[in-house]
Formats: structure tokens, sequence, C-alpha cells
């Protein structure tokens, strides 16, 4: 399999290069040149468990860059340190509605199952070229401590990871600071999640610096990433026999719901793909107006999901513009200067042929969280309430399953889940003693050249 880029002047490359790369280097995102079929046998494979699926899903994707047992062993042990053995439990709610907890892994949230994946693959890739590099990145919050336990003890990676001093939560620092890994490195920035991205942007722009530590970046622009979301879509949709299903996404980046694509195009019956949005809801507006148009971002109870621009929202633009990677790479230059653009015409009848989308507020989301609490017994966390949401406000045809993606688990966001539920929702018992574990960071002003000296101090360069 190749890859090209959206943007349509990069070169293409294979898949241990993407997973290496990114971003491509036209500033586009790579996409397979095109997407294979599913295997016939795909329910049966779902029937063996989700590793073994998982294989069969994403092995038309890493075909040549590593041989199949390797591949094989690989994908068992990134996903057998989940709480579940069925990795991505689907439950009942109500009627059609189903949720799929993709919240089982290490930190309790849905980059896990993509994370502990491409850390792995990662590791692989570099010990057979004999590299090894630095992972430099900057959190406010969740993907820290994914990218921390997808990477912690690779002989090959050291990750140092950045968060805003004072202004993260206390389970998610602790959920970065207590990871005793040799290779981990916590920074607590005196500035805001804003100040830390500078930091790692001007870390990247440095290219001396760059260079010398080997920095590189695991984030959700990364195609592996996407490759392993994938297979989840395949597995619950297995559960209801080949029956066409519909999928509620709670969405930030675009990379889950894209994935969600990707499955549709590997012939998945989906009915369609909802888009769930908070009150930053940049893509409801372009799916209902047909107008892609900048807003402020605004704090909700969905942290997760406050983004300005849906990077991986470039990856559908190019699909939908037939693949045209020049007219894309046209269409996202005049977004950047006049902070809107129009969709094509093609781009909107694909959009309304395959997706829906729908806004919920911070009231809603506490609403939704405290019936589900009422009606069910069940605790649900702000970004799975802003998708149950939008299962109920654009409802599929009346027999079709509705899988919600959960993507946190409830312990994640205990001060909105209470809040709403007078309830206060505990941690698993793995991570029960979270509070009494040592924690490792240290505190550096925001200044690039205290950042740049501590990260060439700590990491082991070769
Ligand atoms: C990252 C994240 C999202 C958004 O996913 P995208 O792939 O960025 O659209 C939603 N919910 C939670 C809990 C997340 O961590």
């Amino acid at each position: 399999m190749r890859y090209v880029s959206t943007r349509g002047s990069a070169p293409t490359l294979g898949f241990a290069d993407v997973l290496l790369a990114g971003l491509a280097d036209d500033g586009g995102l790579y996409v397979p040149e095109s997407w294979p079929t599913l295997p016939p046998t795909w329910r049966e494979a779902a029937e063996r468990g989700y590793a073994a699926a998982a294989v069969e899903v994403m092995w038309p994707f890493v075909e040549g860059a590593l041989d199949r047992a390797t591949f094989e062993a690989i994908v068992a042990d990134a996903y057998a340190c989940f709480d579940t053995p069925e990795v991505v439990p689907l439950v009942p709610l109500d009627g059609d509605v189903y949720l799929a907890e993709l919240y089982r892994g290490p930190t309790l949230a849905f980059k896990d199952v993509a994370l502990q994946l491409v850390g792995r693959l990662f590791d692989h890739e570099l010990a057979r070229r004999g590299g090894r590099v630095t992972v430099l990145g900057a959190t406010s919050g969740d993907t820290g401590s994914a990218a921390i336990e997808a990477l912690r003890d690779r002989a090959a990676v050291d990750c140092v990871i950045l968060h805003p001093h004072g202004r993260v939560s206390e389970v998610q620092r602790r959920q970065m600071t207590t990871v005793d890994a040799p290779n981990v490195f916590n920074v607590a920035v005196e500035g805001t999640f804003d100040d830390c991205q500078d930091l790692v942007k001007a870390a990247f722009a440095d290219g001396a610096f760059r260079d010398a530590v080997h920095l590189t970046a695991v984030n959700s622009i990364n195609w592996a990433r996407v490759m392993a979301q994938i297979v989840y879509y395949v597995t619950t949709a297995a559960i209801f026999g080949g029956r066409p299903v519909r999928f509620v996404v709670p969405t930030g980046n675009f990379g889950n719901v894209y994935a969600g694509w990707g499955a549709r195009a590997m012939g998945l019956p989906v009915e369609r793909l909802v888009v769930a949005s908070n009150r930053n809801d940049i893509l409801t507006r372009a799916f209902h107006t047909g107008t892609m148009a900048l807003d402020g971002v605004v704090p909700t109870l969905s942290p997760s999901m406050d983004i300005q621009v849906s990077s991986n929202f470039e990856r559908l633009l190019f699909e939908l513009a037939g693949r045209d990677g020049a007219a894309t790479a046209a269409q996202l230059a005049r977004f950047r200067t006049a902070g809107s653009v129009e969709l094509t015409e093609a781009q909107r009848r694909g959009i309304d042929t395959h997706f829906e989308a729908a806004r919920c507020d911070d009231e809603g989301t506490l609403a939704v969280i405290r019936d589900v609490h009422d009606r069910h017994g069940l605790l649900v966390d702000p970004h799975t309430a802003v998708g149950i949401a939008a299962a109920r406000s654009v409802p599929g045809p009346a027999g079709t399953p509705t899988i919600v993606l959960a993507t946190a688990h409830p312990a994640k966001f205990p001060d909105a889940v209470e809040r709403a539920t007078g309830v206060r929702p505990a941690l698993p018992d793995r991570l029960a003693d979270l509070f009494e574990r040592p924690e490792r960071c240290t505190t550096l002003p925001n200044d690039l050249a205290a950042v740049e000296r501590f990260v060439s101090a700590a990491v082991r360069t070769n």
C-alpha cells in the first residue's frame, strides 16, 4: 500500500515512512492511495476477538512494512492491556441505541485504542532502522497521558510532555506524572496550554535542536492512528450481522469520525455517520450551511472537543474533491487567509449522503448525563453525553442500530458528572491508588531555551 498527500505534491510513501513522518512535507495529510475492501470474512474475524479482527482489517494497510507474524504479535500485545477481553464492549442504552465503550484502555479515553498500537509500531520500526527519537508534545490534559502510556518503557523512544502548570485537573496530571518509566519526562510550564503548544512549535522550528534530539510527534493527524480506529467500527457493526448501522461520534479533530468514513469506504454497511459537536460547532455549521467559517473557541464541559479547526477534516475534503490535491490545497489556503471557505457542490453532496451533524451545549450535556443516570443507572462522561444528545436529535430510520462512541470514562471528568447526578464516579480498581502514587514532574518557565536545555539533558541520543 502506498500513501498520497491530501495536497498532492509530496512524494507517495509506504506505511513505515508514513508512520514516522506524521505530516506530509507539502503540509498535507497522508491517506491510502486507494481503500482496500474488507475481507469477506470480516464478521467471522470479529467473532474470533478484537485482536484477530484488528489484524484482518489493518493488514492491507501495513503489508510490506512488516511480516504478518510480527504484526499479529504487536497487535495482540497492544490490546492485552485493556480492561475487558472485548477491548471495545457494546452496551445497550435505549431502543436501537447502543454505547461502544472506547475507554477501557490504560488512560480511560478512546485515544488509547490507537496509541497503544502506534507506540509499539513506532518502537518496532525504529529498532529495525536502528534509530531513536524524542516525542515532544503539549497537552491540555487528555492526549498527554495516552501518549505517555503508549510510549513508556519503549526502547527507541523518549517522551517529553508539556502541560500548563496548575491548569490540568488533578486526575489528568497524576495520570501523567505518576508513570514510573525512565523514558518519560513531564514538564509543567508556567503558562497556558497555548504557551505549551507554542513552545512545541518553536522547538520543531529550531532545526539544530530538532536534529540533535530527533524530534517527532504522534499527533492526531498520524495515519496509523486513523487506521487503528477503523477496527472498532468493524467489530461493533459485526454484532448486528451485516445490517446497516448508524454511528454517532463525539468530534473534535475529526480523526475518529474519519476512521468511520474509512470503514465505510472499505465496504462496512454504515447507514450514516453523525458528527456530534459541543458549542464549538464549526463542523456542524459547515455541514448545515455549506460554509466552513472560523469562530472563537469557548471552553466547555467536553474539553477534548474544544477545537477551532478540525485537522483531519482535510482528509474528507480531499476525498470529496475527487482526490484532487491541488484543489484541496487551494481550498485550505483560502480558508487560512479568509477564515472561511465554501464547500463545493460535490463536497456538499458527499456530506449529505454520508453524514449528519448535531450540536449540544453544556446545559444539554448535563441534562443528558442526568437523564441517562436517572433512567439507566449509568454514568456517562460529558463527551459521550454530547454523542447521546446527537443520537436523540437526529435519530436514524426505525430499526437501524445506532452506536454512540463513548469516548471517555466518567471518572475522567468527575466534576461534570457529579454536578449533573450528585454521584462522584469512581476510578477503576487498577487506578484506585492514583492519589497516593509519587509524582515526577519538572516545573519550567515559559521559555524555549529552558525547555530545550531540559530536553537535551533528559533524553538519550546516540
Ligand atoms: C480526542 C477526543 C475526542 C475527539 O476525537 P477526534 O478524533 O479529535 O474527533 C472526543 N472525546 C474524547 C474524550 C477525546 O479524548
